[in-house]
Order: C-alpha cells, then sequence, then structure tokens
C-alpha cells in the first residue's frame, strides 16, 4: 500500500509522528510539501522566510535521498495539489500533524472531505509544532489559558511522548514526480544576514548551543551584545527541530538555564493554545480598549524613522537595524522597539507587527501578534501601561555600548554607556556623532500623549 505524507511547518525527518506512523502502516511513502500559491500571491510570504523554505526543503530532500527517497514538491492549493498526488500514487492514505491557526483547520477539512469522497483516508496526528497540543490543558470550564502562570504550572506537569528516531529507509513510488525544489538564489529581497535553515542546521545548532550556551542562558539571556539566546526561533517556525525534543534534552542538562530555556518554549505553547482558541486574536485586540493610536498615515514620518533605525533613540534603531539586516532580531530588542512604536510613537500595534512579519524569518502569526498584543497592553499582559524607558533599557541591556556600536556604526566612535544619550554629549564629542538623526520625539512628550490617550490622566 501506498501512502502520502504532507509536510506542512514540520520540515524534519526526526521525531515526525505522522512518517512515521506512514512508513510503519504503508510499503510505500510520498514525503510531500505543497507550496502554497496564495501565500506568495497575498504578498504574505516574506523574502526572509522563502529563503530559510528554500534551505529546509533542500536538506529535507537530502536527508530523504540518503535513506533511498525523495522529497516531492508541488505548488498551488494544497488541497487541490495533495489530491492530485494521492490520486499519481493511488495512495489509500494521508498523513498530516494537527496544527493551530483558523487556516490550518480549513485546510484539514477541506482535505478530509475531497479525500473521503474519493474513498481515502486523512489521519492527523497530534501536533509536531508543540511541546503540547492546543487544548491538551485547559482551566475548569474553559477553553484555554489567557494568563501564562497558571498555564505553565500545568504545562510543566505533563508527562512528554517519547522522541522518535528518524527513518532509516523510504521507499518513494516512481509513478509520483516533483515540480522543482525552490533555491534560496531565486529569492529577492532577503537580508544579508540571514542564518541558513534545514534540519541539519538546526541540530547542528542546537547541539553546539546545548554544550555552550544553555548553562549561561538563564542570566545571559536579556544581554543585547552577548548574543546569549538560542536561536533557534526560525527552526521552530519551521519545524526543522522539534519543539518536544528540545524540551526533553534541556531538561536532561538541568541547571536553571535549562529551565528558563523550557520556560520560553512553554511560553510558545501559551500563544498557540490562545490563538487556536480565539483566532481573532491574531488581528483584534485581544482586552476591548478603547485606545486611539495614529494609524500608519497618520505617523508616516514617524513609523518611516522607526522602520529604518533612525529614531535617534540608539538602542532602538540598533535593533531595528539588527532585524533589517538579519531578518531577526534579540527577544530584547523585540520588546523595547515595539514598546517604543506603541507607547512612545502612539501607533496602532498592528503596523509594527506587520512590518516585523515582512522581516522576521521566524515571523509566526501567534508568536508575533499576541507579543505585540502583550507589549502593546492589549493582550494579557498584567501591566498593560507599563512604558519601557529606552535609555534606561539601553544602559540596562547594552551596559557598555557594543550592540549600539555594532549597529549605528555613526556611533561607533563614543565609549561606554554615553553611547546611549548621544544629544547631552557637548563640542567635540557630539561632532563625532553628526551623522546620526536627532530624536523624533522627547520621551516625556510621548509619555504623555499615551496616557492621554489611553485615557490615564
Ligand atoms: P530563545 O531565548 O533562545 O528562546 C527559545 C525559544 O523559545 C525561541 O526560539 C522561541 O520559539 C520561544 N520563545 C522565546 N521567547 C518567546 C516569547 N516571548 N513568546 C513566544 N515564544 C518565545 N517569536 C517568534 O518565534 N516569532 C515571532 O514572530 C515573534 N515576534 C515577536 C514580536 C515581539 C514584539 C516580541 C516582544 C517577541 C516576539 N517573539 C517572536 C518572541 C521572541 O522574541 C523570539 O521567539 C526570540 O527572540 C527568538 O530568539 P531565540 O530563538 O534566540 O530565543
Amino acid at each position: 500500500s501506498v501512502a502520502v505524507v504532507l509536510f506542512t511547518a514540520d520540515l524534519r525527518l526526526h521525531d515526525h509522528p505522522p512518517l512515521r506512523a506512514a512508513l510503519e502502516a504503508s510499503d510505500e511513502v510520498v514525503p510531500l510539501f505543497v507550496r502554497d500559491g496564495r501565500l506568495d500571491g497575498a504578498g504574505r510570504a516574506a523574502p526572509n522566510r522563502l529563503a530559510f523554505l528554500a534551505d529546509c526543503l533542500a536538506d529535507l530532500d537530502r536527508g530523504l535521498r540518503e535513506r533511498g527517497g525523495r522529497l516531492v514538491v508541488r505548488s498551488g492549493d494544497v488541497v487541490e495539489e495533495a489530491c492530485r498526488v494521492v490520486a499519481e500514487a493511488d495512495a489509500d492514505d494521508v498523513h498530516m500533524a494537527a496544527d493551530v491557526s483558523a487556516y490550518a483547520h480549513r485546510r484539514e477539512e477541506r482535505l478530509r472531505t475531497a479525500l473521503e469522497a474519493e474513498g481515502r483516508r486523512l489521519h492527523v496526528h497530534d501536533t509536531t509544532t508543540t511541546v503540547l497540543a492546543p487544548g491538551a490543558v485547559t482551566p475548569a470550564g474553559g477553553t484555554h489559558f489567557a494568563v501564562f502562570t497558571p498555564y505553565f504550572r500545568h504545562w510543566s506537569r505533563q508527562h512528554l511522548r517519547h522522541v522518535l528516531g528518524p527513518p532509516r529507509r523510504v521507499r518513494v513510488p516512481d509513478a509520483v514526480r516533483s515540480g522543482p525544489l525552490p533555491s534560496r538564489a531565486d529569492v529577492r529581497g532577503v537580508s544579508e544576514g540571514l542564518a541558513a535553515g534545514g534540519e541539519s542546521e538546526g541540530r547542528k545548532r542546537f547541539a553546539a548551543w546545548r554544550r555552550r550556551g544553555l548553562g549561561a542562558y538563564g542570566d545571559r539571556h536579556d544581554d543585547l551584545a552577548g548574543d546569549a539566546t538560542s536561536r533557534l526561533s526560525p527552526h521552530l517556525h519551521f519545524g526543522t527541530l522539534s519543539p518536544v525534543e528540545l524540551v526533553r534534552r534541556a531538561r536532561e542538562a538541568e541547571g536553571p538555564g535549562a529551565e528558563a530555556f523550557v520556560r520560553q518554549l512553554a511560553w510558545r505553547d501559551f500563544h498557540r493554545q490562545v490563538l487556536a482558541a480565539r483566532p481573532e486574536a491574531a488581528r483584534a485586540d485581544y482586552r476591548t480598549k478603547h485606545d486611539r493610536w495614529r494609524s500608519e498615515r497618520a505617523a508616516a514620518e514617524d513609523v518611516a524613522a522607526w522602520k529604518e533605525g533612525r529614531t535617534g533613540y540608539p538602542v532602538v534603531d540598533a535593533a531595528m537595524r539588527q532585524l533589517r539586516h538579519e531578518g531577526w532580531m534579540h527577544n530584547r530588542g523585540r520588546l523595547l522597539t515595539a514598546c517604543f512604536l506603541v507607547k512612545t510613537l502612539y501607533v496602532d500595534w498592528r503596523v509594527g507587527a506587520r512590518h516585523f512579519l515582512d522581516l522576521l524569518v521566524d515571523g509566526d502569526l501567534s508568536n508575533n501578534q499576541l507579543n505585540w498584543q502583550w507589549v502593546a497592553g492589549t493582550g494579557t499582559d498584567s501591566r498593560p501601561n507599563r512604558v519601557l524607558n529606552p535609555v534606561t533599557q539601553g544602559r540596562r541591556y547594552d551596559r557598555d555600548g557594543a550592540y549600539v556600536r555594532r549597529w549605528v556604526p555613526e556611533l561607533a566612535g563614543l565609549r561606554g554607556p554615553a553611547v546611549h544619550e548621544p544629544w547631552k554629549l557637548e563640542g567635540a564629542e557630539r561632532a563625532a556623532y553628526g551623522a546620526y538623526p536627532e530624536r523624533v520625539v522627547e520621551l516625556s512628550e510621548g509619555l504623555e500623549r499615551f496616557r492621554r490617550g489611553r485615557g490615564l490622566d
């Protein structure tokens, strides 16, 4: 018998329950990835993610070939293409993993209906993209947890399934043809410093980081210049690494670093269970608030300065330039740049969230939108009116100013933490940063506007 395995956000061979199930039940398997044409058409497929995806597919194909198989790549409507491949292979079964978005649910239902009409079966396995499936833990009488701490308490107590090894051999029927593998070289507008994708790369990165970074993660993860986080987010986004495997391996290492890392992975699950229960949270404010945000058009100059990293606040500009250059930004940078846009510039969080999604290689509806809501104080944050001061943040998390000097060359000549307040310098010292822009707004002015807008005064 023949089965099709539909890969979605789980582009790996290790710890892949749908692939394992298909290989156990069938003689031949078609590993299929369908590039969804609608995502390209709607301009939603950002270049950095397309480039990373190309690496992931190339690596998956390589891994399958080493095992006697190959990857079948198609593009178009996922359901239509999957049905076409099923017919070509004369497959009885399709295996795939459950996913959380409203889009994924509709896709799954359409596929089920189409297959059953032909007398074939769809097997939807537990999610491969989270540690626990959304809905695996719920509060009494509710569909999801709205607050992280109680969620984490329940989450931590759950038993985790075993991690599956990669397959030894994969036999793919000859009859099924593949379209061309996309290539990173064909994608335009990719960030210069974009990391390489693929399962092999992800596993190498995790192994190295586990040896050298995990132990100190608890103390160092907020250090902007130290770059002491795992940088696994794009791998988690494309599923080149299994979150269950990461948690199990981190727990084996033990210690405060491992605990802090596992906690961050729980945040990822947390946001996904919110989005699964309330898909509208991707756009609508989670709490009903009456913010009178400035639109992108009303604040055009401020928004442009923010996007281009020339707000005149060095740590904000450094982080925004890192985003453009690498397609990735440190979490502390995301927090303080998002807060700056929303609270100091008083611009609608959706404007910032869209820009992040345009550039982030890990750009992801649940993590991005819900973190933006959290920062904007429209989400589940218990301190919705907190404002991060970019100068204090700079001094605290980029103590010596090395992060700013790395990304803002205009200020590279300034020593020490003075780099966070270049406007305070005088005379010859001031001349050293002549090319660096003036501040778009005074912090006190921004704060007043925010407090007025939110009706806090
Ligand atoms: P590490 O510190 O090594 O953490 C390990 C993993 O835990 C990460 O890879 C990530 O999967 C998860 N994680 C860490 N922090 C968070 C968090 N706050 N929420 C959810 N998961 C978390 N993360 C994305 O993956 N995609 C996004 O689009 C995204 N947008 C964000 C937007 C804003 C405004 C903010 C404040 C945060 C956003 N994050 C997003 C969360 C976080 O900043 C990144 O996951 C993290 O910086 C990735 O770097 P890392 O892999 O080195 O993280």
